[in-house]
């Protein structure tokens, strides 16, 4: 009781009038007095503070001088209002330095002895709504957003459900309320609900967990939740908040590279495959090739045997035959004879083909250049050409530059080889009307001349059809002709490799049943230096040689190539000696001098290329010089090069005839 009368006694002893200016000067809003006309007669700290004025500006100052004088009709409605009662508003005031303020404004109306004020309590309410309009930002984010916001009970009542989750479900919002959100699981889902609640209830949150939903028409959709605990104010777990995405698209996308990935995958596998295969191919081939290399080269390694096998019989036979011819025969033999004479020369010349063929197929097929005179050349070409015709009563025309520089460096030989293929042709396939021979100077350079010659006939001519294969192996016009006129189809084929040696070409032009014309180029070198030798050598061909004292040692293990060469040699007029290797050969030096060997290289005990290798080195100590020419079946390339390797002289090919051995000799004795 005591108290409460102490309570009484203090109360009057204050004074209110300075409580309530306490009051008023530190109030945490702004309180202005205002009199009737708006004049600011009376503001508290925080109005200083607030307006940014000083206390007596504020106080010069009018109501409407704070509020925006664009909207002043409303200022002074409100100002009126607050003057005959009391008035709540929110407006817009500004500061000293222009800026403005949200305001919320309580305006009452005073009249003290008869005169009319306004007391206003106005609050800044920037912070207020700035979270206002924040939230309502929010909410509309949430409502708008394209995923589906849904809240619900911890039992798992839906209790909000936005624009977004109308959009992906396809049910409105008053179908959802209220109901279970096992309305949007599919069965095989539903434990989904059960985890994800267990979670939150543990106080978790669950991100991005991907499941399948379904939707109001019983599609379903692929999503991605996120779910939050709702608390309330007081902190209470209520419920939880899940925010889906549907990212069926993402997922069909998602689907559709893994797909293509697979399929790329898959096709990268078969192009690793198909690489294995193609390597593996390719080994085979390349062993194949290798096995078809190996092959070739047996194969010509094979033919260059052959060849010097045959050739061996081959100089018996022609050997015995040239014999023959001079011993007494009656008129039949002759016959027979001639014929025997026919058949081995033209059997040589298939041999010799066949040769040239396997020197182009393992690239051993070269040019051995040497000065010749083309004049004489030619002069031997056209007399055969004039003797062929006549046989066969075809008149004969040739027309050869003079302007020729004939004093040449070529293959004369290969250049014959040519020329006397085409012409036989030429005669070959032409049974009346005539031969045309031409040589024409095409140009000269320093020291270098091209010739071309050409061939003309009127015989069968060549079909449309054969033109591209002519110059192909093994090939003949047909089956009728290949009857009719002999041949091996290989002429034209080696006698485009040695054009192409030549720097030139071979081609023709034909018109069936009319007649053809092959064309041949070649490029020679001038021969400025002229070789007087080399004529005398070629006249030697109809001189009569002193071979008087002339000694030659034959060295050969054939017996009948023995007969024939010694009897050759014997009809040249020169003393010779023979022995069967090489062995015989040195014990015979020994005692003896020759002016000349010639040497078979493939014989018994010592062969022809380790004898001359002996005789050379003896002949160091001696300075002497023994002329050595070897006489051998091969006539691969190389082999020249072999025989003047080992020191021997020179090099004849069996078989050979007198001329072609007179020859020889002659170049060194
Ligand atoms: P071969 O004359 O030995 O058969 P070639 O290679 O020299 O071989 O000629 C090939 C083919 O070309 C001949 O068989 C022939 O059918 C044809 N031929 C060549 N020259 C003539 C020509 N002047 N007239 C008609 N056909 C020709």
């Amino acid at each position: 009781m005591s108290s409460e009368t102490n309570e009484n006694i203090n109360k009057k002893k204050y004074n209110y009038l300075q409580i309530y200016e306490a009051a008023i000067r530190n109030a945490n809003d702004i309180i202005i007095l205002f009199s009737s006309q708006g004049n600011i007669l009376e503001v508290n700290r925080k109005a200083v503070d607030t307006y940014g004025y000083t206390e007596a500006e504020l106080l010069s100052k009018n109501i409407f001088e704070l509020r925006n004088r664009e909207r002043i009709e409303l200022a002074i409605m409100q100002f009126e209002k607050a003057k005959s009662g009391d008035v709540e508003f929110e407006t817009i005031h500004f500061k000293s330095d222009g800026t403005s303020f949200p305001v919320e404004v309580k305006s009452i109306g005073i009249e003290i002895s008869n005169d009319r004020f306004v007391l206003s309590i106005i609050r800044d309410i920037s912070n207020r709504m700035k979270s206002e309009a924040e939230i309502r930002g929010l909410a509309s984010l949430v409502e708008n957003t394209e995923d589906a916001i849904i809240g619900k009970t911890l039992d798992g009542i839906i209790t909000s459900w936005n624009i977004g989750a109308e959009n992906i479900y396809g049910y409105k919002k008053e179908e959802v309320i209220g109901k279970h959100i096992s309305i949007i699981i599919p069965d095989e889902k539903i434990n989904d609900f059960y985890e994800i609640i267990k979670k939150i209830k543990n106080g978790e949150r669950v991100r991005g967990f991907e499941s399948k939903r379904r939707k109001k028409n019983g599609q379903l959709i692929d999503v991605s939740i996120t779910v939050s605990p709702i608390y309330d104010f007081e902190g209470n777990l209520i419920g939880a908040s899940n925010i889906t995405r549907d990212i069926t698209e993402n997922k069909k996308v998602e689907k559709e590279l893994r797909d293509k990935y697979e399929e790329i995958s898959a096709l990268y596998e078969e192009l690793i495959a198909i690489e294995e295969e193609l390597r593996s191919n390719y080994q085979e081939l390349e062993k194949a090739k290798e096995e078809a290399d190996k092959a070739n080269k047996a194969k010509s390694e094979f033919l260059a045997n052959i060849s010097h096998e045959i050739r061996t019989p081959m100089n018996g036979i022609i050997g015995i035959i040239d014999l023959l011819k001079v011993t007494e025969l009656n008129n039949n033999q002759k016959e027979y004879l001639d014929m025997l004479s026919n058949s081995s020369r033209l059997l040589l010349g298939i041999l010799n083909t066949i040769l040239d063929i396997s020197k182009i197929e393992s690239g051993k097929f070269e040019l051995i250049l040497k000065p010749f005179n083309m004049k004489k050349t030619l002069d031997r070409i056209t007399k055969e050409l004039s003797i062929a015709c006549s046989k066969k009563n075809l008149e004969v025309f040739y027309y050869i530059d003079p302007y020729i520089n004939f004093d040449l460096i070529g293959d004369e030989i290969r250049l014959n080889q040519v020329l006397i293929n085409i012409i036989n042709n030429a005669i070959k396939f032409t049974e009346m009307g005539q031969i045309m021979f031409k040589v024409r100077k095409l140009n000269t350079t320093n020291n270098k001349l091209t010739l071309e010659f050409s061939v003309k006939d009127t015989g069968i001519g060549i079909k449309e059809e054969f033109k591209n294969d002519i110059f192909k192996k093994f090939i003949q016009q047909d089956m009728t002709y290949t009857k009719k006129y002999d041949g091996t189809g290989l002429g034209l084929a080696i006698s485009k490799d040695i054009a192409k040696l030549m720097n030139g070409d071979i081609w023709f032009e034909s018109i069936e049943n009319k007649g053809s014309t092959f064309y041949f180029t070649a490029e020679f070198l001038v021969n400025y230096a002229e070789n007087i030798n080399n004529d005398n050598l070629n006249a030697g061909d109809d001189e009569i040689v002193s071979s008087k004292n002339k000694r030659i040692l034959l060295v050969e293990d054939n017996e009948i190539n023995i007969k024939i060469t010694c009897e050759m040699l014997n009809r040249l007029g020169y003393e010779y000696e023979y022995v069967y290797d090489g062995k015989q050969a040195l014990e015979k030096l020994k005692e003896n001098t020759f002016d000349l060997i010639l040497m078979d290289i493939q014989m018994p005990e010592l062969n022809g290329y380790d004898t001359t290798r002996i005789i050379r080195e003896k002949e160091i100590k001696t300075k002497e010089h023994v002329n050595i020419i070897a006489m051998t079946a091969y006539s691969m390339n190389g082999d020249r090069e072999r025989c003047i390797e080992v020191g021997m002289d020179d090099y004849i090919s069996k078989p050979f005839d007198m001329n072609k051995l007179k020859n020889v000799i002659l170049r060194f004795i």
